[in-house]
Formats: C-alpha cells, structure tokens, sequence
C-alpha cells in the first residue's frame, strides 16, 4: 500500500533591510532622548530665531514626524555620530527644517 505524499517545497522570501544604509534610531533610543529632552525641542542652532538659548518648543508625543504645533522628529547631530542616545536630538518641525512653514506665533 503506497501512500500517496504530495512534498511542497514552499520557499519564503524574508524581506530583509538589504542595503539600507540609512541611519535610524531605535524606538528605545528615541524615548530616552524625549525624556531627557523634557518634552521641548533641544534645538541650539544659533541661526536659528531662537539664537543663543535653546529652542524649548514643547512638543507632543504623538505627533512625531508632523508638521506645525507640537511636531518634532528625533535627529541626528552629526553624520557619523551613529544612532546613540548621545547623537540623537529631539528637534519640532520648525528646526529640524522637515518642511519650511510659516506660523503666526
Ligand atoms: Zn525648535
Ligand atoms: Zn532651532
């Protein structure tokens, strides 16, 4: 008596990050700066309107990567710095320039 077997060889394809080169931080690392960041915007370019003290924005969790009131995006400080605690910055829309935008303050 022959059992009939059907064998299926079923291949999966496992969507690597194959050649991401970019650069994120991890959700954990991105919490830690918010914390030490106080909930405002760390931001301490002197080019900027803000000039010689920090920014100070305060920001909004949930409204990470978002334009306009309480917006913000976990930055880098310097290219090669890594995705550190220690390279990451907490900056609002406005001085992370993720889109230039003008609001009557
Ligand atoms: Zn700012
Ligand atoms: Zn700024």
């Amino acid at each position: 008596m022959i059992l009939p077997s059907s064998l299926k060889s079923e291949k999966y394809w496992v969507a690597g990050y194959a050649g991401s080169s970019e650069m994120a931080f991890s959700e954990d690392v991105v919490k830690q700066a918010w914390e030490r960041a106080g909930e405002q915007c760390e931001c301490r370019k002197r080019t900027h309107r803000h000039f010689y003290t920090p920014c100070g924005k305060v920001l909004v969790w949930e409204n990470r990567g978002k334009v306009g009131r309480g917006g913000w995006e976990a930055h880098h400080i310097t290219i090669d710095g890594g995705d550190a605690l220690s390279n990451c910055e907490i900056l609002c829309s406005n001085c992370s320039g993720i889109r230039p935008f003008s609001t009557p303050v």
